[in-house]
């Protein structure tokens, strides 16, 4: 009798609706207070000063060059000039690369140009051998071992326009793993056609990285217009190419992610991260690739620390201008392995970095008990064209290293249509910003942030395992 009542009390217990977890909710005050900042951030031009100010003022700021130092006290006076609360500076250390020349011709019988540039992580050296074309990366990859000694492979993959971005999968996966198959065929160079959608005469850069053991190669992306030209000259019968790149790793370099803080108003240990990426390629100001970010998510934290200190969010919005992204996500893991012990006081996480095209789509992929604050978000993020959509996938790369660990993240989908016409090239410069598509993004990332951060509950962050260590 007792072990039955006992059971039956138990089964009450657990049924009972207090045990459970309670939902996570968005509260009406922080509603309402989420709603004015999407709309006054509609007006403001802070992100789009910030951008103009960055691409402007530091330009190109490739990790470990003299402007990548700049760009580390740039942000830091930034901060501290748009009103936050706390601003300092953790280092990050990688591996230094640096570009002085590249160049590229067609000899022989119809000698001529090529307009091309080194991936990042290639070494110096000049070749001169024949071409052989692939039309994809599996053809190089089935290439026999010793097939392609003395030539130059060159893999001929049109990466496509998506509005997602994901066409830059194919794109970098050309770029990351041709290189290494190009040593393995025994090639002693490797030319590709850019990961990118535009006909401009500019190739685009990129990291690249050898697989262990194997012995580097002079590695380079010809331009769209460049990449036809040489495939039409291959098909006219064998084509000698003159490649002469004079770049390469040296040394190591010390830089700083650079973190402002906007303290919450009632958990101040507990945050909200947004952010973007500091450094850029050299090859243009780095406007979209990750100005855009930088100017983003420093003035979505800007409107919420403008709010008088009782109608804050509870919790802190930690913004991050992350070092090194382009080479490896360094600043992220490094970030992710200083901070793990305090992942689950990351209530959730965002990046921006896909550009300055409006924000389509919003999603969070949470714990059944938040699904309903996600949809609370969704619905403030609803009117400025953003549809809450389950196949939106949420991190940015640099935020990726703590989801990881644990830490829940949320997507905010932007157009990436014409993204890959500019992206890792001259191109990318602050013209191709439209200041009211920016502006978009900044609701969104300020409304975002304001209500994660004001919610009664959690989105699941849970440590999960340590994260990957620094690539070195
Ligand atoms: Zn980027
Ligand atoms: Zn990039």
């Amino acid at each position: 009798m007792r072990a039955t009542a006992l059971a039956a009390a138990l089964a009450l217990l657990v049924s009972t609706p207090l045990l459970a977890r309670q939902p996570t909710r968005i509260g009406d005050a922080a509603i309402t207070q989420a709603t004015q900042l999407r709309d006054a951030a509609l007006a403001d031009k802070t992100a789009w000063h910030v951008t103009e100010s960055l691409t402007t003022e530091v330009g190109p700021r490739m990790a470990g060059s003299p402007a990548d130092a700049r760009a580390v006290e740039w942000a830091k006076a930034m901060f501290k000039a748009l009103g936050y609360d706390k601003v300092w500076t953790e280092p990050v250390t990688f591996p230094k690369w640096e570009r002085r020349s590249e160049s590229a011709q067609v000899l022989g019988a119809h000698p001529q140009p090529l307009h091309v540039t080194a991936l990042g992580g290639s070494p110096g050296g000049t070749v001169e051998a024949e071409v052989v074309r692939f039309a994809t990366l599996e053809a190089l990859e089935s290439a026999a071992p010793g097939s392609l000694a003395g030539k130059i492979a060159f893999v001929d993959v049109q990466m496509p326009r998506t509005p997602t971005g994901e066409g830059y999968g194919l794109g970098s996966h050309v770029r990351g793993a041709g290189p290494s198959a190009a040593v393995k065929a025994g090639a002693i160079g490797y030319l590709m056609r850019s990961a990118g959608t535009d006909f401009h005469r500019n190739p685009h850069t990129g990291i690249s990285r050898f697989q262990p053991g194997l012995t580097p190669i002079p590695m380079a992306a010809l331009s769209l217009p460049d990449a036809d030209q040489l495939a039409r000259l291959a098909a006219l019968g064998p084509t000698r190419v003159k490649l002469a790149l004079d770049c390469g790793w040296n040394g190591e370099y010390t830089s700083q992610n650079v973190i402002g803080e906007i303290t919450g108003r009632s958990k101040p240990d507990d945050v909200v991260v947004i952010g973007g990426h500091l450094d850029s390629w050299d090859l243009g100001t780095g406007a979209i690739d990750d100005g855009a970010g930088i100017g983003i998510s420093m003035a979505a934290g800007h409107l919420i620390g403008r709010l008088p200190k009782a109608q804050r969010p509870a919790r802190t919005i930690r913004v991050i201008a992350f070092a090194n992204e382009e080479q490896g996500l360094f600043g992220g893991r490094a970030y992710a392995e200083a901070h793990k012990a305090r992942i689950t006081r990351h209530q959730i996480g965002a990046e921006s970095d896909l550009g300055a095209g409006r924000i389509y789509a919003f999603n969070a992929k949470v714990p059944d008990y938040a699904k309903d604050a996600v949809a609370q978000i969704a619905q403030v993020l609803a009117p400025l064209g953003i549809a809450h959509r389950e196949d939106t996938e949420g991190c940015g790369p640099d935020t990726s290293p703590f989801n990881a660990i644990g830490m829940a993240c949320a997507g905010l989908a932007q157009d990436a249509s014409k993204y890959f016409d500019y992206h890792h090239t001259p191109d990318d410069t602050l013209d191709k910003i439209d200041p009211a598509e920016l502006a978009q993004n900044v609701a969104a990332y300020a409304a975002f942030a304001y209500l994660a951060a004001d919610a009664q509950g959690d989105f699941g962050s849970a440590l999960k395992a340590p994260p990957a260590p620094p690539k070195k």
